[in-house]
């Protein structure tokens, strides 16, 4: 990949500092840095959903109540159909974590 900004060619890198997150992309000797698209996306849409409530409505299959996740929180965190997640009450509200 070719920098944008001196026409070098920038060199592949894992863990580069994105906010308070790590991702990878190409690095430049003359600081330029670029990540890789899907990753520094999925970083904005988490720092976008941090800052705002999202609005779910519960349903319900027999006995048990169901919780839809909105897509955006699915892309933000990875989040994939059969995984295991851990679910802990907090205050009146609950908390559910990836395991
Ligand atoms: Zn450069």
């Amino acid at each position: 990949m070719k920098c944008p900004n001196c026409d070098k060619t920038m060199k592949p890198q894992k863990g580069i500092r994105f906010n308070e997150y790590t991702v990878d992309g190409w690095v430049c000797t003359c600081g330029e840095k670029y990540y890789e698209p899907e990753q520094a996306q999925r970083i904005l849409l988490l720092n976008t959903l941090k800052k705002q409530s999202v609005k779910a409505k519960l349903g319900r299959i027999r006995s048990n109540l169901i919780l839809r996740l909105p897509k955006d929180i699915e892309m933000a965190l990875n989040l994939e159909q059969g995984e295991d997640v851990s679910i802990t009450v907090e205050g009146d509200g609950i908390k559910v974590v990836k395991v």
